[in-house]
Order: C-alpha cells, then sequence, then structure tokens
C-alpha cells in the first residue's frame, strides 16, 4: 500500500494532505491553520479590528480532544442517572498504588515540598528516571537528558516545540493517537499521516514512509504499543525503520508510555536500543501514568540529547515551571518501587483483551484484530456503515458512535478523532463485568 491518508488535513495550503468529504474538522467547522497568520489577520482588514479578531488562528484551529470529549458526555449521561458503560477513557481504572499515595501524603506535610523545584524536575527524580530507564528498556541515559513534564501530553508538545521549525513535516503513522497532530500543528509544523489499516496490523512499513519523506521532513513520530491500536512492532521492524531513519538523517520521537503492557510475549523493545545510532536524533517520551494508574497526577517526561532537553526546560520554565512538587514526589516512589502493580493491571487487560475482541468479533460487519499491547481494541466496523438503524442511515463511525451511545448507552471513540473513518476505538481499561455488559449490549444492538 502506497501512502494513503485520511481524516484531517493539517497544513492546509500545503498541498500535502487531502481532505476527504468525511472529515471531522470540516464537519465541526474548524479551519485547518497553515501556520501563516494570514487567514485572520488579512481577511478583511478595513472591516476587523482587534476585538473582532478574538481566537488567534493559531489556536482556534486546535480541535477538542475527541477521546476527552466522549467521556466527558458519558460522566454527564452517568451524572443523570443513566446506566452509561464508558470504553471512551484511557485510563486504568486500578487505584494509584498505596505506597505512592502514602509518599505523596507525606511529601504535603513537608514544607519543603511546598515550594518550586528546578524547571526540569527535582534532581532526584530526573536520576530516578535515568536509572529506571536504564533498568526496565536498557537505554543509558544522564539525568541532565531528563525533563520531568505535566504529563507525556507536555513532553510531546514540548518536545514538537523544540524540535520544528514552521513548516517541518513529521511522519505521523495512522491511526494516531489525537494528540499528536495537534501538538505538532501548534508547533509550526505540518503532520503528515501515513495510514496502516487492520489488513496490515496497523503497523507501517518502510516503503510507505518512505513514499511520505520529503525534503521537508524533519521527525518520525513513533508510538509501539500504540494508542488507538495496540499494535506492536517487533524488534526486527523497529531496526528496519530505525535504519530508515538513520539512513535520511531525521529525528525520532519515540512514545514509550505503555512499554509495559505488552502481551502474547511479542518480542519487541525500545528503539534507541535496538538501533543505538539514533542516540542523538531520538526524544524519548514516557510517564507514570498508565504504568502506576496515575493519570490524574500528570508527571511524565522526555529525554532528549542534552541540547535538546537544556531547550525543552527553557520552554517549559516559561510556560508552567515545575510539575506540582508533591506529583513529583510521588512519581519518585512510583519509579524507584517494583513494578508489581503493573503486572497486576497487566494480568486482567490481558484477560479483558481476549474476552472483547471475542465478543466483538461474533458482531457480524465488525473485525476487530487481536491488539498486542496497550489497552484498547480497534475495530473495523465498515460493514456497518451505510446501513439503517431505527429509519435513520448511520454513514460514518462518528455517527454509529452517536447511535451506540443514544440506544445501547455504550461509549466509544469514532475513529475520526485517529485520522481513521470507519473504526471504533474501545478501551478495555474497565472492569470486567462492565466490560461483558457492555459488549453485549452491542451485540443485541446489532443482531
Ligand atoms: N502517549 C500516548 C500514546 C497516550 O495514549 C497518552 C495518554 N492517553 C499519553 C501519551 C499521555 O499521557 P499523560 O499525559 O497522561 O502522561
Amino acid at each position: 500500500m502506497g501512502r494513503t491518508t485520511s481524516g484531517r488535513v493539517y497544513g492546509a495550503g500545503r498541498g500535502r494532505v487531502q481532505t476527504p468529504a468525511s472529515d471531522e474538522s470540516v464537519a465541526r467547522g474548524a479551519r485547518p491553520y497553515d501556520g501563516s497568520m494570514t487567514e485572520v489577520s488579512t481577511s478583511s482588514p478595513a472591516r476587523t479590528g482587534p476585538r473582532e479578531r478574538r481566537v488567534s488562528a493559531r489556536i482556534g484551529a486546535i480541535a477538542e480532544s475527541a477521546t476527552l470529549k466522549v467521556d466527558a458526555k458519558a460522566k454527564a449521561l452517568k451524572a443523570e442517572g443513566r446506566p452509561v458503560i464508558g470504553f471512551g477513557a484511557g485510563e486504568p481504572d486500578f487505584p494509584t498504588p498505596a505506597y505512592v499515595v502514602e509518599a505523596a501524603v507525606e511529601a504535603c506535610r513537608d514544607p519543603k515540598n511546598h515550594r518550586y523545584t528546578p524547571a526540569g524536575g527535582l534532581p532526584e527524580l530526573r536520576q530516578a528516571i535515568a536509572d529506571k530507564t536504564r533498568r526496565d528498556s536498557g537505554l543509558e541515559v544522564s539525568a541532565a537528558q531528563v525533563v520531568v513534564t505535566n504529563g507525556g501530553k507536555q513532553a510531546i508538545y514540548e518536545s514538537f516545540a523544540t524540535m520544528l521549525d514552521p513548516g517541518d513535516e513529521v511522519i505521523v503513522p495512522a491511526p494516531y493517537w489525537t494528540t499528536y497532530p495537534e501538538a505538532i500543528q501548534l508547533a509550526g509544523g505540518v503532520a503528515v499521516p501515513v495510514l496502516a489499516d487492520e489488513t496490515q496490523e496497523y503497523k507501517v512499513t518502510v516503503e510507505q514512509l518512505e513514499a511520505a519523506r520529503t525534503d521537508r521532513t524533519k521527525v518520525l513520530l513513533f508510538v509501539s504499543p500504540s494508542n488507538p491500536t495496540g499494535a506492536v512492532y517487533t524488534a526486527d521492524e523497529i531496526r528496519a525503520i530505525g535504519r530508515w531513519v538513520e539512513d535520511h538523517g531525521l529525528w525520532v520521537l519515540t512514545d514509550e508510555i505503555y512499554e509495559h503492557l505488552v502481551y502474547d510475549g511479542v518480542e519487541t523493545g525500545s528503539l534507541p536500543v535496538l538501533c543505538p545510532f539514533l542516540a542523538d536524533h531520538t526524544v524519548v517520551v514516557n510517564g507514570v501514568a498508565k504504568t502506576y494508574a496515575m493519570t490524574g497526577w500528570r508527571v511524565g517526561w522526555l529525554i532528549a540529547p542534552s541540547d535538546l532537553a537544556t531547550a525543552a526546560a527553557n520552554l517549559q520554565s516559561h510556560a508552567t515551571s515545575n510539575v506540582s512538587n508533591v506529583s513529583q514526589r510521588a512519581a519518585l516512589a512510583a519509579v524507584t518501587g517494583d513494578l508489581s502493580a503493573v503486572d497486576e493491571m497487566k494480568a486482567a487487560f490481558d484477560r479483558r483483551r481476549r474476552t472483547i475482541v471475542s465478543m466483538l468479533n461474533e458482531i457480524d460487519g465488525v473485525v476487530c484484530p487481536m491488539p498486542r499491547g496497550a489497552f484498547y481494541a480497534y475495530p473495523s466496523v465498515r460493514a456497518l456503515l451505510g446501513r439503517e438503524y431505527d429509519g435513520r442511515v448511520v454513514e460514518s463511525s462518528a455517527d454509529l458512535a452517536e447511535y451506540i451511545l443514544e440506544k445501547a448507552e455504550v461509549a466509544v471513540v469514532p475513529g475520526e478523532a485517529f485520522g481513521s473513518p470507519g473504526y471504533l476505538r474501545l478501551s478495555y481499561a474497565l472492569g470486567d463485568d462492565d466490560l461483558v455488559e457492555g459488549i453485549t449490549r452491542l451485540q443485541k444492538l446489532f443482531a
């Protein structure tokens, strides 16, 4: 398959990506932003004064996070008393381990933690993250290369802001996590999606990457295990992609936030460990959210060559300063502790993964490959589209997700959010009983 694109438009006007009719941003009325600022500032200079130009073009082009939107809608319906089952949220349903919570309680009581820390993070946490990285992935880094951020999300934004100049292109394998293109665009870059569908286990090939490369390509975004598909690249596949990155003098941002959630004994690994020649051109993003069930604590990090790390910390020093000192103390307890909490969660996720995939595949018209990592199932629902349900034709996966929420009171995220219409994402980080009840409702809805 050559380079195919779908979903959203980034950097419109540069002619890199076509907009399909079902484009979510078009449906929403959002304006693609091309980085030039001309659209708003020169549209009708006589009539638009500073007060009429309200939201900047750059920020006005950002879409609301579709995953958080679905989750918020599901929670609102629940609050009204409706028995909604949520497959929308990308967060473990387990509590944060008690020893982590205790460390935070203690930290609250100690006045030294009522103060700022260095913008890049507590020195002992940066060292502990370097140690943890050596322990878990085998990558040797120094504390100076680590910047502690408000979640992996801020690490991603800061990495792109630090790496990209206006018009620099980032190749983004699709289906992609909804935040990547927005962060790239906000940083002035252009996201170039490369679609891999279920027939290739949602994994891009070197040939596809090469077809998408131009002389403006600067970075490859790489994520394994993947959100939203759960795809895990094998060590050999990663080596091949790493060699391609090196051959063309590119950078790579590798998102390792699901590093501990790999099933079926897939032989995989960390990209800069498998491709040591990329050490000086790789940024690693990670965090405590998924491994320690700490989504709400907002602690992540980036690991970069020290010039980039320093630049990113400078950016952060003006944007947010340090991450909450108490949260950093909690993260310190987490990363210096053992991995028993994630092992326990993984056993539960693995069980739920098998259940959800086999139950989804029992529905006529749903095709769900077995995800090998993370905690998401990503079925194709294309065969369910274009049909009439209760007197109305459901044309897109976005329509289908709405129909499912209304009729079955089950929240799922449509593929439009991930640059691949025709699919749904279901997080299986929810209780076993809810999972079975939710998918049973879908089975009945489409029986
Ligand atoms: N990367 C991926 C692939 C994710 O799925 C998420 C969370 N949904 C993050 C990064 C960021 O997580 P957080 O900001 O909560 O650390």
